[in-house]
């Protein structure tokens, strides 16, 4: 009898976290930072998520770089994508994927040195993500997917900087506002939250 992994199963934690970066070398520790926004997380909320994967688009094939994707009914070129979730597909857990050469391609590289705006770029995406699974697994919403993403992304983001960083959030505060000076300098604004299409 094969196991259906797609149902809510015991939960396993750690959550395996798979460095495929083909020949990017990102300049800080992803996998610790992962780890630590993963430890800000209710355990349950990572109920059936198989694994995290962080990866660049150097090592997509070209025809993959080439592809488009659909969201919010928009065709969007991969290289705007900075991660993506795979639902759980037969006997493949639900997985989520990271694309840390674009994610840190939203800063200057020196920034991705200071922890706080690492954090600031990883969560969202992370966090944006998570949301989809959660929408998937835990709370069937009846709305917009993305909207139910982005509620999610914003939700699980401000825990994750309470936990962390509870004695300067007014600092943070500020810091968001220059991100966003930063973020809106380059053209076009990448979309997060693209997924492949459903198999
Ligand atoms: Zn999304």
């Amino acid at each position: 009898m094969v196991q259906n992994l797609c149902t809510p199963n015991s939960l396993k934690l750690p959550i395996p976290i798979y460095e495929h970066y083909g020949a990017f070398k990102p300049n800080l520790n992803v996998r610790r930072l992962i780890e630590a926004l993963l430890d800000s997380v209710d355990p349950e909320y990572l109920q059936g998520l198989g694994s995290i994967v962080l990866s660049s688009q150097l090592q997509l094939p070209r025809k993959d770089r080439r592809k488009k994707f659909l969201s919010r009914g928009r065709k969007h070129p991969v290289s705007r994508v900075l991660g993506f979730y795979r639902q759980c597909w037969k006997s493949q857990p639900a997985s989520i994927e990271l694309y840390v050469d674009k994610i840190l391609a939203q800063a200057p590289s020196w920034w991705a040195h200071v922890p706080l705006v690492s954090f600031s770029l990883f969560a969202p995406v992370l966090f944006h993500e998570l949301g989809h699974h959660l929408h998937k697994t835990r709370r069937p919403e009846f709305k917009e997917r993305e909207d139910v993403a982005e509620g999610w992304e914003k939700k699980l983001t401000k825990i994750a900087f309470q936990k962390r960083y509870r004695r300067v959030m007014p600092f943070l505060r500020l810091l968001r506002v220059i991100i966003r000076l930063i973020r809106g300098r380059q053209e076009p604004k990448p979309t997060p939250s693209i997924h492949p299409p459903r198999r």
